[in-house]
């Protein structure tokens, strides 16, 4: 279960718009969050917004194979993730 903080900040991560379409010049693509899969607890990895089409549609999407998105779009999930810190911090 998110703390009432995790939450306040989920919310201003989903705020800012699909992080790949900012990257791409499209600022405020609504977005949803994905978590950034890492080895220990779920509710704690990190998460970066992204629009149903770059978070999970087939061929276009993170969910497509991350390996397949950061070679195909040129940016990894660290580096967005690190954009997106950035932006709310
Ligand atoms: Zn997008
Ligand atoms: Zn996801």
């Amino acid at each position: 279960m998110a703390t009432k903080l995790e939450k306040e900040k989920y919310r201003k991560i989903a705020e800012l718009g699909c992080s790949l379409c900012r990257h791409q010049g499209n600022e405020g693509t609504p977005a949803e969050l994905h978590h950034i899969r890492r080895a220990g607890v779920r509710s704690k990895s990190p998460v970066i917004p992204l629009c149903p089409f770059h978070h999970r549609g087939t061929n276009t999407s993170i969910h497509s194979g991350r390996k397949w998105f950061e070679s195909h779009y040129g940016i990894t999930e660290e580096e967005l993730l690190e954009q997106t810190e950035k932006l709310i911090e």
